[in-house]
């Protein structure tokens, strides 16, 4: 039999097509994210990190995102609309450790394969994924309704899952 494209490429090798495919739509990517080198009372909200200072994740997700579907309702429009807006491309690789450790992409990287529930394993279907809680689904508030002073109240635990 023979094997899927993740199997045999590396990502650097991926066309774009097959890129684009990888991704889950899990919508991770699109929770605030802050970073501190030792507690939450440092943090301070960023676009750039450094890999030994610690990601924190919030359950405060943009308000382009589809949260029933985990969709960006924006997408070719995203990086215009949104700056801070997350685009992982070959160029920016290095800075994959921003990324959720369930992100396909970083999964890849790191070596560890594809999850059962990624939707390329499930005919293209997000269900097994949500079904496992490896979305954003059910989890969120949208940006708009908090306020972002008080982001730590926010912080999550759950974004840092990963199964498989
Ligand atoms: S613009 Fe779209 S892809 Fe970017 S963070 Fe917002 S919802 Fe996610
Ligand atoms: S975290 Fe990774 S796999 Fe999930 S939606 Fe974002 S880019 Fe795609």
């Amino acid at each position: 039999m023979t094997k899927p494209f993740w199997e045999t490429k590396t990502l650097e090798e991926m066309t774009e097509q097959e890129w684009e495919a990888l991704c889950d739509g899990c919508g991770k990517c699109c929770l605030h994210k802050f970073i501190d080198d030792d507690s939450v009372e440092n943090a301070v909200t960023t676009d750039t990190i450094k890999p030994e200072e610690k990601v924190h994740y919030t359950n405060i997700v943009c308000d382009l995102l589809n949260t029933k579907t985990c969709s960006c309702t924006q997408y070719m429009e995203r990086t215009r609309l949104v700056p801070d807006c997350v685009k992982l491309t070959k160029e920016n690789l290095k800075d994959i450790f921003f990324m959720p450790t369930s992100c396909s992409y970083r999964r890849l990287y790191e070596g560890r394969g594809l999850p059962s529930w990624h939707p390329l394993l499930n005919a293209g279907r997000k269900s097994a994924m949500h079904k496992k809680g490896m979305s954003v689904r059910g989890k969120t508030v949208f940006e708009h309704q908090v306020d972002m002073e008080h982001f730590e109240d926010y912080i999550a635990l759950w974004p840092l899952e990963d199964l498989d």
